[in-house]
């Protein structure tokens, strides 16, 4: 338990004091302190959507403080062992004034252990863990999401002399895909028509992420704006069964280039307009004569 921001002298003795009356308050008894088990680590791993579909067998690699192989992490010289700490008599703790009360405190010999090195392993200098580059392999399964942890036990920092090692977490963060936004299981993408497809209706194809190709039915008449759905076609599910919804959402776009032919298609579309092909706008224009009494 390290002082929170680790400040001055000061806080890093108060922290030592609060160690302690926790220690013994919860730690049943005030005996040799076991060792600590190593510090969970996180990393950040970014992967596309198609991976998180798909799963994936990722390969990492870090630098992750691991047990020293010459002395098995004890951090004594090979063939050498330890002794008991003469400071502290081999309890781990040491008494001492402080203001009115009379503190236990961890001993500053040997941290609590009770014992000290008698001579440091000469490849950790006698901390039994050292740096080392680890490649790892990552099983991500399919359906993982940004803010998805996977947990690999034992793959974190090592313990101080011999002590278990911490866990490592893997954070997912997904990559933005150019054609799909994802909502939980649901794939969310927002597709053009003409005015004459929603007009009359017809038929769009998307291409999936497993390679497959997703034929969306249009109703005629469709507004810009409505969102269409197609069940079971979306993400998989995180470690369940089958799969979230693809949402298609429709934009009608106007054409902004038109020949003189096709102009002259509009204007006489236009010339047999009666105002009940647009419910809509007739509706609103309506209202308006109502309003302002036209
Ligand atoms: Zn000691
Ligand atoms: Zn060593």
């Amino acid at each position: 338990m390290a002082a929170p921001g680790g400040g001055g002298a000061g806080f890093s003795d108060l922290g030592d004091i609060f160690e302690t009356i926790f220690g013994q308050a919860f730690g049943g008894g005030g005996g040799r302190q076991q060792p600590r088990r190593g510090a969970d680590l996180r990393y950040d791993l970014e992967i596309g959507l198609e991976d998180a579909f798909h799963g994936k067998q990722a390969e990492i690699e870090i630098e992750v403080s691991s047990a020293c192989d010459p002395c098995g992490g004890s951090g004594s010289e090979p063939g050498t062992g330890t002794r008991r700490c003469n400071l502290c008599g081999g309890h781990g703790h040491v008494r001492a004034q402080q203001g009115f009360f009379m503190v236990e405190r961890t001993c500053p010999t040997c941290h609590g252990r009770g014992e000290v090195i008698e001579k440091p392993c000469r490849s950790c200098r006698g901390e039994g863990r050292v740096d080392k580059a680890q490649t790892l392999e990552v099983n991500i399964p399919p359906g993982v999401d940004t803010g998805t942890r996977i947990r690999l036990a034992g793959k974190g920092e090592a313990g101080p002399f011999g002590a278990p090692a911490g866990d490592l977490y893997i954070f997912i963060h997904l990559k933005r895909h150019r054609v799909f936004e994802r909502e939980g299981t649901d794939l969310i993408t927002r597709v053009p028509i003409t005015f004459t497809t929603a007009a009359l209706g017809g038929s769009i194809e998307i291409p999936g992420l497993d390679n497959t190709t997703i034929a969306i039915d249009i109703p005629a008449g469709i507004q810009s704006g409505k969102q269409l759905r197609k069940r079971g076609v979306g993400m998989p599910v995180l470690q369940g069964r089958g799969r979230g919804d693809l949402v298609v959402e429709i934009m009608v776009e106007t054409p902004t280039k038109l020949s003189a032919r096709q102009k002259e298609l509009l204007r006489e579309l236009q010339e047999t307009e009666t105002g009940d092909e647009t419910p809509q706008s007739k509706g609103f224009f309506d209202r308006i004569k109502e309003a302002f009494g036209g």
